[in-house]
């Protein structure tokens, strides 16, 4: 699991951290975990990452279900 992977795979990209915060607030309103919102330094793109405290979450690899920890933005 690389920091490229972590950080950058997968994820939603938005153009700005605008629209990146309009969509974690849309979520926040279904029910869903807190995020905030960083600039990406692989695509450059804005992505949302688990606020601090709702860091954990799953990720199914070819190894199975794999818990990842957050990186600090
Ligand atoms: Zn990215």
């Amino acid at each position: 699991m690389t920091e490229y992977e972590v950080s950058c795979l997968g994820k939603t990209p938005f153009p700005s951290r605008r629209a990146g915060r309009r969509r974690a607030r849309q979520i926040r309103g279904e029910g869903g975990p807190r995020f905030n919102t960083y600039r990406c330094r692989y695509c450059l793109a804005v992505h949302l990452g688990h606020a601090l405290g709702h860091a954990t979450y799953l990720r199914f690899t070819r190894h199975g279900p794999t818990p990842l920890q957050e990186l600090t933005p």
